[in-house]
């Protein structure tokens, strides 16, 4: 038998099981072989007590049936270990009430039964495991091996009938080596072996050995795919869409702050991309406050004096007036011509987008509206603002279209290093690791909602000296109008509190008008604080705010407090991010306190990662990744990062995989190619 084998030719395997199967996607030798274990278990006699259930095997030596307190009975089950010695202690096993168990197990049966081991007096009981008869001797070296594989859940097919069914394909499949489709520096071995190994290993170390060449197969596949985009999109033809620099150069003299080298360094980076005559797939990483918008618009001046257009995307409308009355601000001087999309306003007059004198140069909007609704005449630079509320796929459209144009993302959420590897992993990376100078300081500080006394008094000072504050409350109400109405009795609340000072509510159920024109009232400081939902979280920038107050902030993810932090700390003022928890769990305590102890995002998004896993942190992102069967990303970063490191060299040397020892692996690329990914673990 063969490893690609489907399992309908063999006859060996019940029908009803292969439909089993196939509901699982699994249809061939090769995709039962790689459905793998989720964990193994160490299946030898207890001695002690244990808060964590075993799982083992015995041979039945004794049965009883008991009655107590009248009518009620407990049948007991005692077992030994195979291969028994004098100091061997025997395991009782007990159910109550149960009546049918006796009918199930016998003396001189082999059993493995599975629960907590508990001393009752001096013997080690079980009560009520799980368990299950085992019928012959070629059963008891499948399931009762040392070292025992356990299998994901599988409906309609029990651990046991599985464990059965991979054992015999492995009996079966010919003993001549798999060819590891790994490259010989990553690492060698066969493959057949390590499959094996990893189904049924003889040691712990043969396992590892095992699990780590199966791990670094899967991320070496991932990777080559991931390089092979990048490589594809790098062999892609585009105009160059720079030009000399020259209104670069005006902006910069009008700036009233100097550039930081970071800033330097990246805007050089992408100078460079966009002379390229290949498109830009560039993702930009920087820390709230990083100053990625002047990034951005150097990137945009440049190909406008080539005579392009570009396109500006923001997640939210607030966001995209916001990027619309800074652009303006820098730009028109310039004589550059900017014109808005937003859901808001589209009623309004624009500029036309067409070619003629009054054509747009940039135009700014909502990722949702620029995606769908506007053509564009000759679009040469699309800057995506906060990436991660973009998904993969969207990112995809824009890089497809002809004639491509160069794409930067920008990204404020900080992302851990395995993941920019992989989901970011087709773009070039630069980023933004240098604060401006002359930045406030941030100081955070967790307090019990007890104290929001002395909070107060704080609060008081900061507005009587000139500042203004944030209040952010979590939302608690599902339904709008109830929202409405949670928000309603918050503002109230703290109108008296703040008393005489302004302050104005902002929530999801304001309309976009009205919106804007709060934002506005603040940013010019008419109002000197806003109580708000989660709706300021992202790239709202007025350097006079000094406080953050977040209320309730458990609940609040880490990522999405370190954004809200960064509203403030804009401008010289010392700023103070207010963490109010009424929380006393420790797990509160603990999240909370990385905020406290660090305000690098990179730090805190790798302890998000640590508390809360990917999902989480990507948001409703897709992902973009393959749905990884046996690597963990968090555990097996330095796998991914070899494996990475392998494949682009790979690539960079032979881009087409001719040559004869890469030609095997043009098959991972086929293969992977139009595969929905999602689902990161
Ligand atoms: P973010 O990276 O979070 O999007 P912004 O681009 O909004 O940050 O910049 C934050 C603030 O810092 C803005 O007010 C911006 O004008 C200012 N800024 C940007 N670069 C510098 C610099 N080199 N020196 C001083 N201030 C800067
Ligand atoms: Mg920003």
């Amino acid at each position: 038998m063969e490893i690609s084998q489907p399992l309908e030719e063999l006859d060996w395997i019940p029908r009803p099981k292969i439909l089993a199967l196939r509901r699982l996607g699994i249809t061939t030798a090769e995709n039962l072989l790689t459905h793998f274990p989720r964990r193994h278990e160490d299946r030898r006699f207890p001695r002690e007590e244990s808060d964590k259930p075993i799982c083992l095997s015995g041979d039945v030596i004794k049965t009883s049936l008991r009655r107590f307190g009248g009518w009620k009975k407990i049948f007991e089950a005692t077992l030994q270990e195979p291969d028994a010695n004098a100091l061997s202690q025997p395991l009782v096993c007990r159910w109550f009430n149960m009546h049918y168990i006796q009918k199930m197990i016998a003396t001189g049966q082999q059993l493995v039964v599975f629960g907590k081991p508990r001393l009752r007096g001096n013997r080690i009981c079980m009560e009520h495991p799980e368990f299950e008869v085992i019928e012959n001797d070629e059963e008891r070296s499948i399931h009762l091996r040392r070292i025992t594989p356990i299998y994901p859940a599988t409906e309609g097919l029990s651990q046991r009938v599985l464990r059965g069914i991979i054992y015999r394909l492995l009996q079966e499949l010919d003993t001549e080596p798999i060819e590891p489709l790994l490259p010989d520096n990553l690492k060698t071995g066969d493959r057949g072996q390590a499959i094996r190994a990893i189904h049924f290993p003889e040691t712990w170390k043969s396992l590892d050995a095992a699990r780590e060449h199966l791990v670094l197969s899967e991320f070496f596949a991932m990777q080559m795919l991931i390089a092979s985009r990048r490589s594809e999109s790098h062999s892609k033809m585009s105009a160059a869409h720079s030009g000399r620099g020259e209104l670069l150069e005006k902006f910069l003299r009008l700036l009233p702050f100097a550039l930081t080298t970071a800033q330097e360094t990246v805007i050089a980076e992408i100078r460079t991309d966009l002379e390229a005559g290949h498109p830009m797939n560039r993702l930009l990483q920087g820390d709230v406050g990083s100053g990625k918008t002047v990034v951005a618009i150097a990137a945009i001046l440049l190909a406008v004096e080539a005579g392009y257009q570009s396109a500006f995307m923001a997640p939210t409308q607030i966001l995209a007036e916001q990027h619309y009355a800074v652009l303006r601000r820098w730009l028109e001087p310039l004589g550059v011509k900017l014109s808005i999309r937003t859901a808001a306003r589209q009623e309004e007059s624009f500029l036309p987008l067409v070619e003629g004198d009054e054509r747009a140069d940039v135009i700014i909007g909502t990722h949702a509206l620029l995606l769908e609704k506007v053509s564009f005449s000759n679009l040469g630079l699309v800057v995506i603002d906060e990436q991660h509320k973009f998904g993969v796929a969207q990112r995809a459209r824009l890089t497809s279209r002809e004639p491509a144009p160069d794409v930067l993302v920008m990204t404020a959420t900080p992302i851990p290093r395995t993941i920019t590897m992989t989901v970011y992993g087709d773009l070039d990376v630069s980023t933004l690791d240098e604060m401006p100078r002359g930045r406030g300081k941030i100081i955070t500080a967790v307090r019990d909602s007890a104290k929001l006394g002395e909070v107060l008094s704080f609060l008081r000072k900061q507005l009587e000296a000139g500042r203004q504050i944030y209040v952010v409350y979590p939302l608690v109400e599902e339904s709008e109008k109830l929202e409405a109405k949670a928000a309603a009795a918050e503002h109230e609340r703290w109108r008296e509190r703040l008393h005489p000072y302004t302050c104005e509510l902002l929530h999801g159920r304001i309309g976009g008008p009205e919106k804007q024109e709060i934002m506005e009232r603040f940013r010019r400081g008419q109002t000197s604080a806003l109580i708000s939902t989660t709706v300021i979280e992202v790239g709202v920038d007025v350097p006079n705010a000094t406080v953050m107050l977040v209320e309730n902030a458990e609940r609040f993810g880490l990522a999405q407090l370190h954004q809200l932090r960064g509203r403030i700390g804009r401008g010289e003022h010392k700023s103070y991010c207010i963490l109010l928890t009424s929380d006393p769990s420790s797990e509160a305590a603990e999240k909370l306190a990385v905020l406290e102890k660090t305000s690098d995002g990179f730090e805190v998004a790798e302890a998000d990662w640590e508390m809360r896993g990917p999902g989480d942190l990507l948001g409703t992102a897709q992902s973009g990744l393959p749905a990884l069967k046996i690597g963990n990303l968090k555990r097996d970063a330095e796998l991914m990062q070899r494996a990475r490191q392998a494949a682009i060299s790979i690539l960079s040397a032979d881009p087409r995989l001719e040559s004869l020892q890469n030609q095997r692996f043009q098959q991972l690329i086929v293969e992977q190619q139009g595969r929905t990914f999602s689902n990161v673990s």
